[in-house]
């Protein structure tokens, strides 16, 4: 007999008893509660993966899981916050128990990983559409926004740039030595909770990078009413990304592929010291707004936009 809908909840997401202590009542009633520790604020944001759009069709569902999940942690990564729950709203075509159970691992395991509890969501059917909301504490005051940049502050990134960018032109046919690291980059990137939490009281600025530097730089840019200047030759690339710029010509792409995941943050020349290992520095904040690059010591215009659906 087909699984209905209640059934399908229980047997895939309502798997583990609620670990964190934030969390009173998880899946079953018609809301979940929270408790919110004094002197903390809640940091809360969602996101959504539709089917032809943010994924291919026919793209490994545990993977699928997995990146549903970590795009959401990652949100709370770049405010430097500590996620602690998330809810799941699933709009499935069919039950498709082999898929359900794939999707379901992959998404199990990460919020295993970093101990966060599923408290609730909603399953409805229509054409595959994935929502999570993500929830994480951070001490008052101490969110990392991206509206405080200030001239003198020195860009940083916390791992290499254009991985995730590599796999996509691998899935879509790029044929590549050594694809492994790119195309996990791309299916199973890993939200950076610890960095964001170290970077507390030492960044002044942060942001994640969902739709590559160059677009994700020019928010904090613009919401701190900065501009910025980077040179090509700081940036962080793997082997494989250096191997396609230099087969290709493409060197702008470790700037406006998407889907890295790293975190993009400024510091002032003070603060230094306090970082986490593993930061690069691949530029500074100056007063003069806009984004400036250099490439082989040439000033170059990268002319490209991030990702906005509807344009
Ligand atoms: P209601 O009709 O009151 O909205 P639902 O029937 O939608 O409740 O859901 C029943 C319970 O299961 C709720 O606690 C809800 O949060 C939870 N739930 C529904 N879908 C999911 C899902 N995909 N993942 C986790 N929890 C879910
Ligand atoms: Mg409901």
């Amino acid at each position: 007999m087909a699984v209905g809908e209640f059934d399908l909840i229980k047997r895939y997401f309502d798997r583990h008893k609620p670990q964190q202590p934030f969390n009173t009542l998880g899946i079953g009633d018609d809301c979940a509660l929270l408790s919110i520790p004094p002197d903390y604020q809640l940091a809360l944001t969602t996101d959504t993966m539709v089917e032809n759009v943010h994924f291919f069709a026919d793209v490994n569902p545990a993977w699928l899981g997995h990146k549903l999940l970590a795009v959401n942690l990652s949100d709370l990564a770049a405010m430097g916050a500590q996620p602690f729950a998330v809810t799941l709203a699933l709009t499935l075509p069919r039950v498709d128990e082999v898929w359900l159970q794939a999707f379901s691992d992959g998404f199990m395991s990460l919020s295993s990983l970093f101990q966060v509890d599923l408290i609730g969501g909603d399953t409805t059917a229509g054409p595959l559409t994935l929502t999570v909301q993500a929830l994480g504490l951070v001490p008052k005051g101490a969110a990392l926004l991206r509206s405080t940049a200030r001239a003198g502050d020195l860009v940083y990134v916390t791992g290499p740039l254009g991985n995730a960018g590599l796999g996509l032109k691998i899935v879509q046919g790029h044929t590549c030595n050594r694809p492994e690291q790119a195309l996990t980059s791309f299916h199973l990137p890993q939200p950076r909770i610890s960095q964001g939490l170290a970077l507390r009281g030492v960044a002044s600025a942060c942001i994640d990078i969902s739709d590559g530097l160059a677009a994700d730089l020019g928010h904090i840019l613009e919401k701190s009413g900065v501009g910025a200047s980077l040179c090509w030759e700081n940036l962080p690339l793997s082997a494989e990304v250096q191997n396609y710029v230099a087969q290709t010509g493409d060197w702008r792409m470790p700037l406006t592929a998407g889907d890295d995941y790293e975190l993009c943050f400024t510091v002032s020349a003070d603060s230094v010291h306090k970082l986490p290992a593993n930061c690069y520095c691949v530029g500074q904040i100056e007063a003069e707004p806009g984004l400036r690059i250099t490439h082989n010591g040439q000033p170059e215009s990268l002319g490209v936009k991030g990702f906005e659906h509807f344009s």
